[in-house]
């Protein structure tokens, strides 16, 4: 199921991290960002997005640009509004399965641990697709460990297909899968695959991810061309934020970001902010935690850097926190989440994969959203523009 390095076409985004030095934290770390003043950060605010610079998202998440988060906010704010206006898509996880071969020492599904397993028949599934889709959305994800005798592209499928009147779009979050499981899983509905790579750098993700397939941290790298090569229209990517110095990983996440929109302009690339959050029975001490400040740093710098860009916020993030952000440049939002499988109406005990922090309810957050000024967006993507023959955009 899982393809291995040798059976993959050469991969745009490993060459990019490698030949910039992204692929590890650089060695000059502590001396990285010397050579940007706040100069440099007032011009990068003052002119206009161009073409994707390295350079510049440099100087936006550098501490020089500290003083000037409130100047980048409302940039940010204008760059947002102009390309998307007043909306906010919102879409809803579903849990298939939280089986999982792996040994990730930040989850709680780890393999490792004592707890009540449960994967959804199909049948379940659907019942929790419905579900959600009573609740107004359109826009589904599915999620699932790495569970691979069970959680197939087949199942995955049969789920779509019966969903598939309820939802305008269908994405996954899955294990990464060969190109030829992702052409399969297109060709039966499916449209978006998100996965996060946790960390870009080599040596830590050997360390956090010690056994099992996910070990393997250029089968992971890959995975997005591949999802991207066979059809997939939606990529998400993103770095799990508390297992290394933030500001490495949006340097990386921001090149892989620019390498899937140049070389797979037919997708459209999101990228998420998963802060580290509370589980069953994991270590709770991130040595790199990720505090508010820096978080909309981050968030800021990425807008400012990419202005088509999708940008995610999920109900792992307080409801405060999202209501802060919300205009400088996110596009989709989850809301009135379950991580655990079953956990809308099967089996509303069953293990979460971590603690959501936004417990509002979905209509809370719609509401929400009006009373801001935003429409939420139920539907995604209608996909009677493809049936019409009419091009998907490129993202820049
Ligand atoms: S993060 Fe994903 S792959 Fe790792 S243990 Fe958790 S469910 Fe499994």
């Amino acid at each position: 199921m899982i393809s291995t390095k040798s059976e993959i076409p050469q991969s745009h985004v490993l060459k990019a991290l490698e030949e910039n030095g992204l692929d590890r934290r650089p060695a000059n770390w502590d001396s990285y960002f010397d050579d940007v003043t706040e100069a440099n950060v007032r011009r990068q605010i003052a002119e206009p997005i161009a073409p994707f610079s390295l350079r510049r998202l440099k100087t936006l998440i550098s501490p020089a640009a500290l003083p000037y988060l409130e100047q980048m906010a409302q940039a940010a704010v204008r760059v947002t509004r102009q390309r998307f206006g007043n909306t906010i898509n919102l879409y809803a996880p579903v849990y298939v399965s939280n089986f999982c071969i792996n040994r990730c020492k930040y989850c709680g599904f780890n393999a490792t641990h004592d707890l009540p397993r449960k994967r959804l028949t199909v049948d379940e599934a659907v019942r929790e697709g419905e579900a959600v889709a009573r609740e107004g959305f359109r826009d589904l994800l599915l999620v699932a460990g790495e569970d691979p005798k069970y959680v197939t592209p087949e199942y995955l499928c049969e789920i779509a297909a019966r969903l598939r009147k309820h939802f305008s779009s269908i994405s996954i979050e899955i294990a990464p899968q060969s190109e030829e499981s992702y052409r399969i899983m297109e060709r039966g509905g499916i449209e978006g695959v998100t996965l996060y790579q946790e960390t870009y750098d080599r040596e830590l993700y050997r360390e956090y991810h010690p056994k099992g397939p996910k070990s393997d941290y250029v089968g992971r790298i890959v995975m997005q061309e591949a999802a991207a090569r066979a059809g997939m229209r939606r990529l998400g990517i993103g770095a799990l934020l508390g297992i290394n110095d933030w500001r490495y990983e949006t340097m990386a996440l921001g090149l892989h970001a620019h390498v899937l929109i140049k070389h797979y302009w037919q997708s459209k690339v999101s990228v998420s902010f998963p802060r580290i959050r509370p589980a069953p029975d994991v270590m709770d001490n991130f040595p790199y935690y990720v505090n508010d400040r820096s978080l909309v740093q981050m968030i800021l710098a990425l807008r400012l850097t990419f202005s088509d860009i999708g940008m995610s916020l999920s109900t792992r993030e307080s409801g405060e926190m999202r209501n802060h952000v919300l205009p400088m440049g996110i596009t989709h939002m989850s809301a009135g989440s379950k991580t655990n499988p079953g956990g809308y109406e099967v089996d509303v005990d069953a293990t979460e994969q971590f603690v959501i922090s936004d417990e509002r309810s979905v209509a809370e957050v719609s509401e929400y959203l009006r009373t801001r000024g935003f429409d939420p967006v139920w539907k995604d993507f209608d996909p009677a523009f493809l049936d019409s023959g009419e091009a998907v955009t490129q993202d820049s």
